[in-house]
């Protein structure tokens, strides 16, 4: 994905919410500087796997150059939800994280999905500039988010996956 003219915002808090009763519950990530709030829509697979690729990232960064300790992946859930309005500027598509060397900040680009009228070409895109901390806290409570939505299993006390692969049995679905 071309990076290329793609408005840039520096976030002051950036999170993701859900919506709705368990089962059709829409996500919404909502990024917010001085001036606005930014709000857009998340498949809950796309929650996950953002969650997934933002704690990848770090730990890797973190490899060579400590960006984060462990304080920074917890969340204060009264911060976590999102503030009216919530009106989305788009659905998202395809996302992409990066780590800035210079500024030491992580860019999460989100591009608006591919539908209809809505091309490679003409799709919006934003880039927002984030702090490490910022994106372990959200990497932390999304995940959470997700997870709520989920059945827990009685006998692993786990939230169950579609093929839940019970620890407690042995590997064994129920
Ligand atoms: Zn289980």
């Amino acid at each position: 994905m071309s990076e290329q003219n793609v408005p840039f915002y520096h976030v002051n808090t950036i999170t993701i919410d859900a919506i709705g009763e368990p089962g059709q519950r829409v996500f919404f990530l909502q990024a917010k500087d001085e001036n606005q709030a930014l709000t857009f829509i998340l498949e809950k697979v796309q929650v996950e796997s953002l969650s997934v690729a933002i704690a990848r990232l770090l730990s890797e960064v973190s490899k060579k150059k400590t960006i984060v300790d462990e304080k920074d992946f917890e969340f204060d859930e009264e911060g976590m939800h999102i503030q009216p309005p919530v009106d989305p500027l788009f659905r998202v598509g395809e996302m992409g994280l990066a780590f800035e060397e210079d500024d030491q900040k992580i860019v999460l680009v989100l591009q608006e999905v591919l539908f209809g009228e809505v091309t490679a070409e003409n799709a919006r895109k934003i880039a927002l500039r984030c702090t490490p901390r910022q994106l372990a806290a959200l990497s932390t409570w999304s995940m959470e988010l997700v997870n709520r939505g989920r059945p827990i299993c009685p006998y692993c006390n786990e939230p169950m996956e579609k093929d839940h692969l019970c620890p407690k049995k042995n590997g064994h679905k129920h």
